[in-house]
């Protein structure tokens, strides 16, 4: 009986211990990923749900670990805000997506159309940020107009520093938007405070808009008021025509989502580009 409960012990730990030593890796390897170049950038088209036409791209990381292969941002990212890293990877997204925003001017990616990046909260409190984009922006010759970035309600945690930071990055014209919205922060008093141009309703809300009316009552509510607002309103994870149908008829401005296109490697992006701008 001894033996026994010191084998299920034995068992038992390493199982514990197998969960911390696959973040521990995840955190080593996320230290050198920078330096080795295993990050990539994905695009996601965004769509006019009045015209049809591409409005928007909103880029989204992965990364290629040698040892676990591809990890997914959601584990990942999460991570690397704990450990301070997305301050560094951050930054490299922001200059990544700039360059190639410049690059696929040539390939026919109209100017008045922005890249969005997902910024975390964490980014918000490098004093250097400001500076960083700006600083970007004149070496890559973009203007500010053609950058946006995607921010989440938690930075009305520090929410005076927030609003300095939002209009500072508002003078310099880059666009705002509020992701994953209505997930977040319970207050809708602080949107008024701040220099938005675009609310972005989450996947969750749009998962299940037709089959829960009450569901569908919500999104529509979130449209029309940030139509009200002066807001232009995207949807993303849209999936099937039901829910584009839903979308155009309640006025949603823009929309993302598998039933337009997956997000795509860079190359992929431009054969897109091309074929729109020839087709
Ligand atoms: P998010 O900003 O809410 O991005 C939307 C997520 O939904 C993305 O997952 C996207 O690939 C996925 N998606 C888009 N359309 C559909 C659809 O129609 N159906 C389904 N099932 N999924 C769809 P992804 O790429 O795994 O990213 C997850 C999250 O990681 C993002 O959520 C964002 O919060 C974060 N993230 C991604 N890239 C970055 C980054 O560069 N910096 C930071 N700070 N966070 C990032
Ligand atoms: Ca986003
Ligand atoms: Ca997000
Ligand atoms: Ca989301």
């Amino acid at each position: 009986a001894k033996e026994r409960g010191k084998n299920n012990f034995q068992f038992y730990s390493s199982n514990l211990n197998g969960i911390s030593v696959r973040k521990m890796e995840l955190e080593n390897g996320l230290r050198k990923a920078l330096d080795h170049k295993q990050f990539t950038l994905h695009y996601q088209p965004q769509v006019s749900l009045e015209t049809g036409e591409l409005v928007g791209i909103e880029a989204l990381i992965r990364w290629e670990d040698p040892v676990h292969g591809l990890i997914s941002p959601g584990e990942f990212i999460p991570l690397a805000e704990e450990t301070g890293l997305i301050v560094p990877i951050g930054k490299w997204v922001i200059a990544e997506v700039c360059r190639q925003r410049k690059r696929w001017e040539k390939a026919g990616l109209p100017s008045h159309v922005p890249i969005a990046v997902n910024v975390s909260v964490r980014q918000f409190e490098d004093e250097n940020l400001m500076h960083y984009i700006a600083m970007v922006l004149d070496e890559t010759g973009l203007e500010g107009v053609q950058l946006e970035l995607e921010i989440t309600e938690s930075i009305m945690q520090n929410l005076e520093n927030s609003i300095i930071i939002l209009n500072q990055l508002k003078e310099r014209g880059i666009l705002l938007s509020i992701d994953d919205f209505g997930t977040g922060y319970s207050s809708l008093s602080y949107l008024k405070h701040l220099p938005i141009d675009k609310i972005k309703i989450d996947k969750s809300f749009v998962d299940d808009i037709l089959y829960h009316s009450n569901q569908g009552i919500m999104v529509k509510t979130i449209i029309d008021m940030g139509l009200n607002m002066n807001f232009t309103v995207i949807a993303e994870g849209i999936e099937t025509k039901e829910q584009l149908f839903f979308l155009r008829n309640n006025k949603c401005n823009i929309g993302q989502g598998y039933l337009f296109s997956k997000p795509i490697p860079a190359d992929q992006m431009e054969e897109y580009l091309i074929n729109k701008k020839s087709g």
